[in-house]
């Protein structure tokens, strides 16, 4: 389905799995007039020219910000600051820019200071991903059904957010507006917690001399093999989220292992009652998620097995 463009120029600088979702969707609901693309290297770059998602890919990130409506910087949160100073001399007057980062406090705190009061700054996180990264990652359909987070800075003009919103609306996105610390407090729970919990147990895995990696490796099919899959995410990324979100992440740390500390006790002690009570109040929270929409009920999270496809 296409809908009447709603922005000439739609400039993307980074083309990694976030950017390159965007390009698709926007692509194929025919969002922009046009799309330019630019990206750090070269060889990303010229594989941006072979997918044929963009209609222009361009070598540096003034170029692709002359002349664009919308500017979205799809790029790890510590390299905007940087990207934000180096386009403000070529963004158009009116111009929104935006990004997609996973922490926003960061964000504002290194963008704001470089960008011109002639655009329109509106941070935005797409609650979306896969722990995929780079050109080839992106699908049209990530953001379907998914929050994006806009935190724009008190005093942004509404016309703008609304704009926005309806560019992220329009690639399947549900939206909503929130401050930028909260934003980072409540992702600091429900992500950037758990990806620090994932690494902690995979590398603990890792080291542990008497189960040999291969073991490991071998009987995975528990719940190991979940926290596999996050702690197999970009280090970039995150290692850029856990530096730029430490406060909340710390504060989510306190209260967690407090509530180990907890269940530990339990456990000690052989208080059943306890620790049945814990899962069946964990129990009802996933059943939650299920429900409004945000997880599939399907065994396996509804993820097809290696050897499935090979069935007849
Ligand atoms: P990605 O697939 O690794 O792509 C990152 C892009 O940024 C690439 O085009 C890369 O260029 C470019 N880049 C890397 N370092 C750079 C630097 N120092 N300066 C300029 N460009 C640089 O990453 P992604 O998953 O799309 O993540 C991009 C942003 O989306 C991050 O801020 C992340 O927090 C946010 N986000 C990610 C997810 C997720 O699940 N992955 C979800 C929501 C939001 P080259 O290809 O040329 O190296």
């Amino acid at each position: 389905m296409t809908a009447a463009p709603l922005f000439q120029r739609i400039a993307l600088i980074g083309f990694g799995l976030i950017g390159g979702s965007i390009a698709r969707a926007a692509r194929a609901r025919g969002l922009a007039g046009e799309i330019v693309v630019t990206a750090r290297s070269a060889k990303t770059r010229a594989r941006v020219t072979e997918l044929g998602i963009a209609d222009r890919v361009v070598e540096t990130n003034a170029e692709a910000t002359d002349g664009a409506d919308l500017v979205i910087l799809c790029i790890p949160v510590g390299a905007c600051g940087a990207v934000a100073q180096e386009i403000a001399p070529h963004l158009k007057p009116g111009a929104i820019v935006s990004d997609v980062g996973s922490v926003k406090g960061a964000i504002v705190r290194d963008m704001a200071p470089h960008l011109p009061a002639s655009i329109h700054f509106v941070p935005a996180h797409p609650v979306a991903g896969t722990e995929h990264s780079g050109p080839d990652s992106g699908f049209a359909e990530l953001f379907i059904n998914r929050w994006c987070i806009l935190t724009p800075p008190e005093g942004t003009d509404t016309a703008a957010v609304d704009r926005l919103r309806a560019f992220w609306t329009a690639i399947g996105a549900r939206v909503e507006t929130m401050t930028p610390e909260h934003h980072d407090l409540v992702l600091a729970i429900t992500s950037h917690l758990p990806h620090l919990i994932a690494y902690t147990i995979v590398g603990t895995a890792d080291e542990l001399g008497e189960v040999t990696s291969s073991e490991v490796m071998k009987f995975s099919a528990g719940g190991f093999r979940d926290f596999t899959r996050i702690a197999a995410s970009d280090p970039t990324m995150w290692r850029d989220v856990f530096l730029s979100n430490k406060d909340a992440v710390l504060e989510m740390l306190g209260t967690f292992n407090e509530d180990l500390s907890k269940l530990t006790r339990a456990m000690r002690r052989g208080d059943g009652e306890a620790l049945f009570e814990h899962f069946t109040r964990t129990r009802a929270i996933r059943r939650g998620i299920v429900e409004i929409g945000q997880d599939s009920a399907a065994p396996d999270f509804g993820r097809l097995q290696p050897n499935a496809a090979k069935k007849p």
